[in-house]
């Protein structure tokens, strides 16, 4: 035996097991687990001692190079990827957009163009679909079929990506039919359109006034509708971002009745509140985001979701844009404001500081939630999401005791803000590994722009 890269001295955790082991690497995958691997003749080893060896962070829910609102969020596929891999993420779902009167595949192709040649780290895409005729019905088993195996719906943002009841339906049923997930932006996009029309009315111009007109009611009904459709349809759903009690209890009612219903939510939602508006002038623009933020006591109903599995899945709806010139375009009317914030970099570091420092859940959930359980249920799993002989070695050396304060004066995000700004980390990735490939090696990027590949995804198997 002999390996190309032998990991030595760590502890390797995944969302089952702890034990002290080493993992050997030969090509791009994990080809030996054991206690006393060979060493002759190996390419590079790896001292991971005080260090957790465990799968590299997969998010399911980020917005690199999407054009919203009159802009393009400010991290691209390069700056994007190498962000995430600073923070211990190796591989990112991302959306293709469908716009109005394009194929699926036009989306497809629009997006797998824009991150062909900069992703450090490999990358699959979810595809958004706004306009859905016949054809593009059909289009939806051809595109599981070729490894798009999800798809985003929009209860939301009327006129623009907003489907009615009867399409969301439809779409349901066709992905039960072809082994699709649905995921589903729920908020009821018409009453909050009327709220925010009133509030326009009314002189309310401020940042604040895009959280006040999206109550946690409009996502609570739309979260139970869509779980409705979807049993209706006997499709399995996924709520994406979801942010508040109001939702998170419709979740768990479905699940105790044993539905295939399934949710995340984001570190913004865990760390972050409506009490974040309380800065000076137009920075509350900042927090402009969809769905926006919450009374505080939100989070910690959101961490106990973590922990009893009412919610699986931790990612970032990261979206970022920055302060001066874009969030700018709305300095006079918050529905101006680009929607979205930067966090693809502090994911793992956040939920572990407040997951398992906070001694909410053990570092095995923690593994669960930011590798595995996103690997299960979007067809990665088992090639990523776990340590076994065979999967991708993407592979994580996480320190879990180094601290940091994050500070976009730091953050490798290409945005001149941080949502985080201030907040104190502890537990952080050493050595990050992209298939067998150093990406972040002692504080520095050391991977290459185009080593990321498209990864063509199962279909969903039930969790
Ligand atoms: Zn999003």
């Amino acid at each position: 035996m002999r390996f190309d890269t032998l990991i030595r001295n760590g502890i390797i955790v995944t969302a089952t097991d702890m034990y002290a082991g080493e993992v050997g690497i030969v090509g791009d995958k994990v080809s030996a687990i054991g206690a006393h691997l060979p060493s002759e003749n190996t390419g590079r080893i790896i001292d991971a001692a005080a260090c957790y060896i465990m799968p590299g962070g997969i998010d399911v829910h980020t917005h690199l190079d999407m054009p919203f609102g009159g802009t393009t969020s400010a991290d691209d596929f390069e700056s994007g990827t190498i962000a995430a891999a600073f923070g211990g993420t190796t591989t990112l779902i991302d959306f293709a957009i469908q716009y109005k009167g394009q194929s699926l595949r036009q989306a497809f192709e629009t997006w797998m163009k824009k991150a062909e040649g900069k992703a450090v780290a490999d990358y699959a895409f979810h595809c958004i679909i706004t306009d859905l005729g016949a054809a593009q019905l059909e289009e939806m088993g051809q595109l599981v079929r070729e490894g798009v195996s999800s798809f985003k719906l929009f209860m939301a943002y009327p006129g623009v990506f907003m489907l009615d009841d009867a399409t969301i339906f439809r779409a349901m049923s066709q992905a039960a039919k072809h082994g699709g997930l649905i995921c589903m932006h729920a908020e009821n996009g018409g009453a909050i359109d009327v709220l925010v029309q009133r509030a326009l009315a009314e002189g309310k111009r401020a940042p604040k006034y895009h959280a006040l007109t999206r109550p946690t009611t409009a996502e609570a009904e739309a979260t139970s509708r869509a779980i409705a459709l979807a049993e209706m349809a006997g499709a399995p759903v996924y709520i994406v971002h979801l942010s508040c009690n109001d939702a998170l209890e419709k979740v768990r009612e479905a699940r105790d009745r044993g539905l295939p219903a399934y949710a995340e939510t984001c570190p913004q939602y865990l760390y972050l509140s409506l009490e974040n508006f309380d800065v000076p002038g137009f920075e509350g623009a900042k927090y402009v985001f969809t769905p926006p933020l919450r009374e505080k006591w939100h989070q910690e109903k959101l961490w106990q979701g973590l922990a009893q599995d009412t919610l699986q899945v931790v990612s970032t709806d990261h979206c970022p844009f920055c302060f001066k010139e874009q969030k700018e375009l709305g300095k006079d009317d918050f529905t101006k404001i680009p929607n979205g914030g930067p966090g693809i970099e502090h994911r793992l570091s956040l939920v572990y500081t407040g997951g398992v420092h906070g001694k909410r859940f053990s570092p095995n959930r923690f593994v669960e939630l930011v590798s595995t359980a996103p690997a299960k249920l979007f067809g990665l799993y088992p090639r990523k999401g776990t340590l076994a002989v065979g999967s991708d070695a993407d592979i994580v050396i996480f320190d879990p005791n180094r601290e940091d304060v994050i500070s976009a004066k730091t953050h490798h995000m290409r945005v001149d803000y941080s949502m985080f700004e201030g907040i104190h980390i502890k537990g952080m990735p050493k050595t990050v590994l992209s298939r067998g490939r150093p990406v972040i090696d002692g504080g520095k990027f050391v991977g290459r722009p185009g080593a990321g590949q498209f990864v063509r995804r199962h279909t969903y198997a039930g969790v």
